[in-house]
């Protein structure tokens, strides 16, 4: 199928393509990688009459760090975040975020603020950003607002955006001496959505001790979260085998499966368990290193 006419600007900033947005109102959407976007207009499940092409809008792409913080530009593609030397010195489980989403095809012209403002349940970036306590810069006709992660997003393919504000920057803070993390994903198999992930960020005492434990599980529930069962198993303990077995217990009580094409209730449950252990194993192995 082909998408429905609509009519297509290509603003030069981001105060032009807010007062697009404006303008047009619920009629209007921008357009970032169209990866999402572009497939739901051609199934005829988005018939926006106007679209708003962020392409042109310099200074939006790019990924900076200070000693407080991670800034990524909103329309920076997944491919530069997995292949940006930044990333691979600092960042593992953004790294590993980004190297599990989709195809080529895909990293190379989809966004990072694309993915979280489509807000799939199922997409990567969500428990990444769940896990790293993340900041949206959000910006509208009334001015700039920042947005944590855990209040983003409302439901499935829901965020707090309003239809004339655009996502303009992710921020993530700079984790402490002694923090590990990775991220894990089961999918039918390469270039699909999760059927079960899972992110995690741990911060070690120098007495070896898991001080601070973030873990969040997407693909599983209606919306990704952290499972509050896993982080008690971990925080305050020395992370042996028995206390990976626990977490990995703990994630497995705190879920409530969907049942989808993908995957049986019972399946992503049982997966839950075994990727939760993969996920904290592989964050315990990068400590070593
Ligand atoms: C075959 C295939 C496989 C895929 N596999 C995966 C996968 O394994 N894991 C995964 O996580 N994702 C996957 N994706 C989705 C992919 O990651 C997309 O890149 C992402 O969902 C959307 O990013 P985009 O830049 O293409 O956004 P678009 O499609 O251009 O936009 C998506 C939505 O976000 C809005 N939007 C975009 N940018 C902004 C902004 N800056 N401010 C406000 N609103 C904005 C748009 O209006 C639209 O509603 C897959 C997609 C395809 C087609």
């Amino acid at each position: 199928m082909t998408p429905k006419d609509f009519e297509y600007f290509v603003p030069s900033s981001v105060n032009e393509a807010i007062s697009l947005l404006s303008k047009y109102g619920d009629e209007a959407k921008a357009l970032a990688g169209g990866q999402s976007l572009l497939l739901l207009m051609k199934l005829r499940l988005a018939e926006p009459k106007y679209l708003v092409d962020l392409k042109k809008i310099q200074g939006l792409s790019y990924i900076k760090e200070d000693s407080e913080v991670l800034s990524i530009g909103a329309m920076t593609r997944h491919a530069d975040i997995e292949s940006s030397d930044i990333i691979a010195r600092k960042w593992p489980i953004l790294f590993d975020t980004a190297k599990a989403i989709g195809h080529t095809q895909i990293r190379n012209r989809g966004t990072i603020g694309g993915s979280l403002c489509h807000a799939d349940p199922s997409a990567d970036w969500l428990p990444a950003m769940l896990v790293q306590d993340a900041e949206f810069i959000v910006s509208g006709k009334d001015g700039t607002r920042s947005v944590n992660a855990h209040e983003f997003f409302i439901g499935a393919f829901s965020t707090v955006l309003n239809s004339q504000e655009l996502m303009t920057e992710i921020r993530i803070p700079s984790p402490k001496n002694g923090t590990v993390g990775s991220y894990l994903k089961l999918s039918m198999g390469p270039g699909d959505f999760a059927i079960v992930s899972v992110a995690i960020q741990m911060t070690f005492g120098d007495d070896d001790i898991c001080q601070d434990v973030a873990l969040a599980l997407g693909g599983v529930n209606e919306m990704p979260f952290r499972s509050a069962e896993a982080e008690d198993a971990l925080r305050g303990k020395h992370i042996d085998g028995n206390a990976v077995l626990a977490a990995a217990e703990g994630a497995f009580k705190s879920v409530s499966p969907i049942s989808d094409l993908r995957a049986s209730a019972d399946y992503r449950k049982r997966m839950t368990r075994v990727f939760t252990k993969r996920a904290i194993e592989q964050a315990l192995k990068r400590k070593k290193q």
